[in-house]
């Protein structure tokens, strides 16, 4: 199994190379040069095996330079009980045919623990195999979860350093207080004044500048990534969509072959990417729908082929999917290009230098044969908060009450009963202001714990330990920095000197 480059599929890689380095030097994304098939009776086989079991089969197809051992040792050291739990992806079934696929369990609260906290064991195995000795520099630019969850992933890992760059004003507070307050000796964060994709623009300039990579390399340092542009992110993600689907054979809510709808919370387009990635294996699904909030140029462009970021950039309740720029997207449009490299390029330029570009016609009729895009504005947001809490007794995050609103308007608008597994990617009390204001509830006064506490009052769900501990917790990282001075930052942190 080897890796290519979205931009020049002549850049080939091993997985321990694309996991190490993260990114192509050309500024392409690495993708499987093919999908190991998983038959029907392969995906039966997933029913009885715990979700560690059902990870190691799914990984090993990918993670072909890893031994049996390494890939066990990497998937028993990041799922842990005390981490996880017993279960970490437990299906919650809503309503008959409509189930949740809860990804919040982990030490941060949100999907994004996931990945990240196996791709710290993945990245390890990879450098000491591919780039012995160096010391990787861990560059993140972060909507709100991805910061804390590989902050908490990398916190004191051997010969790691790791720094995180977040929007000011972009991430809730209870987000903000998770990052500031983060502990470990390798570990800095640094606000931005600016938005999301400032962030994430400025984290990519300097990772692929030459003069940056040199000085690094005078220190023996080597810049990675832990964004969803690295396959490590990506790879353990497709096991959920896999599990979920096990779960649901396990209970005979579908029998072995029937397609589901998967319904996730789009934001850099990695989630939704997997489950993607998922069916190209075997997985039996038959809609992915693209769920946005205001920010919804994908929605757009599943509607018409054009992907035009020249819009206004909206701050919802929903901050970890406010992005104009899904990085993810460059994966599925090689894979619908049929591979096409020069394709890809040419579009990622468009998109650079002129802020859109159109797909070919027979890219566009390939996508909207697959996917469906809908999007939700704040106020349905809350208003669906309300009606699932009131009515059917489950209490939603933000986001994921994003996508169950696009869910129950397509279902409305098309009729279709295939099983659904809707991707919920947070705990609700990371957002607890926007979903107690939902409830109606007034916040006004109330600090951040004083409104955990009225949701717990409110609702008698249990706030999570790892959120309520922060309180204790005194900030260690007030710094901000405008959006030019990233690079000082980065040096500053690494006590290299400009
Ligand atoms: C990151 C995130 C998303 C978006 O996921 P992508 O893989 O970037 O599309 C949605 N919801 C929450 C809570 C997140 O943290």
């Amino acid at each position: 199994m080897v890796y290519q480059s979205t931009r020049n599929n002549q850049v080939i890689a091993t997985a321990a190379e694309a996991i190490a380095t993260g990114i192509s030097a050309e500024g392409g994304l690495f993708v499987p040069s093919e999908f190991p098939p998983m038959t029907l009776s392969e995906i039966a086989e997933l029913a009885p095996l715990s979700y560690n079991g059902r990870a190691k089969v799914i990984l090993s197809k990918f993670l072909t330079d890893f031994s049996k051992e390494e890939l066990s040792d990497c998937v028993d050291s990041a799922y842990t009980v005390e981490k996880f739990g017993a279960d970490p992806t437990p299906v919650v079934t809503l309503e008959d045919g409509e189930h949740i696929l809860e990804l919040w369990h982990g030490p941060t609260c949100a999907f994004k623990d996931m990945a990240l906290q196996i791709l710290p064991h993945l990245m390890r195995v990879s450098v000491a195999k591919k780039v012995p000795g160096k010391e990787i520099v861990i560059l993140v630019a972060t909507s709100g979860d991805t910061g804390k969850a590989a902050l908490e992933g990398f916190k004191d890992a051997p010969h790691t350093r790791i720094l995180v760059f977040y929007p000011e004003n972009g991430v809730s507070p209870m987000q903000k207080l998770q990052m500031t307050t983060q502990e470990g000796e390798n570990v800095a964060v640094c606000a931005i004044r600016g938005n999301f994709d400032d962030a994430q623009t400025g984290v990519k300039t300097i990772f692929t500048d030459p003069a940056v990579k040199g000085k690094l390399a005078e220190h023996d340092m080597l810049f990675s990534s832990a964004n969803s542009i690295n396959w490590g992110r990506l790879v353990p993600q497709i096991v959920y969509y896999f599990s979920a689907y096990a779960d649901l054979l396990k209970e005979g809510k579908v029998k072995v072959g029937d397609p589901i709808n998967v319904v996730v919370p789009t934001g850099n387009f990695g989630n939704i990417l997997a489950a993607y990635y998922a069916n190209k294996m075997g997985l039996p699904v038959n809609k992915f729908i693209c769920a946005s909030n205001s920010n919804n140029v994908l929605t757009d462009f599943f509607k018409t082929g054009e992907y035009d970021r020249r819009r206004e950039f909206y701050a919802t309740t929903s901050p970890s999917m406010d992005i104009l720029i899904s990085s993810n997207l460059e994966r599925l449009l090689y894979d619908l290009t049929g591979c096409d490299d020069q394709a890809v390029s040419g579009m990622m330029n468009e998109l650079k230098e002129n802020g859109h570009y159109r797909v070919p016609d027979a890219v566009k009729k390939r996508l909207q044969a697959q996917f469906v895009g809908g999007f939700s504005t704040d106020d349905e947001v809350a208003e669906t908060i309300r009606d699932t809490f009131e009515n059917r007794g489950y209490l939603l995050d933000t986001h994921t009450a994003v996508a169950v609103r696009v869910y129950e308007n397509y279902r409305k608008e098309t009729g279709d009963k295939t099983p659904t597994v809707i991707a919920s990617t947070a705990n609700p009390y990371k957002f607890s202001a926007s979903v107690l204001s939902a409830l109606g509830a007034d916040v006004t006064g109330a600090d951040e714990f004083e409104k955990v506490a009225l949701l717990q009052q409110h609702t008698g769900v249990q706030a999570p330990a790892s959120l309520l501990s922060l309180k204790e917790k005194k900030v260690r990282f007030p710094q901000v920095c405008d959006r030019e001075g990233q690079q000082a930052v980065v040096y500053e942190m690494l006590k290299i000197e400009d």
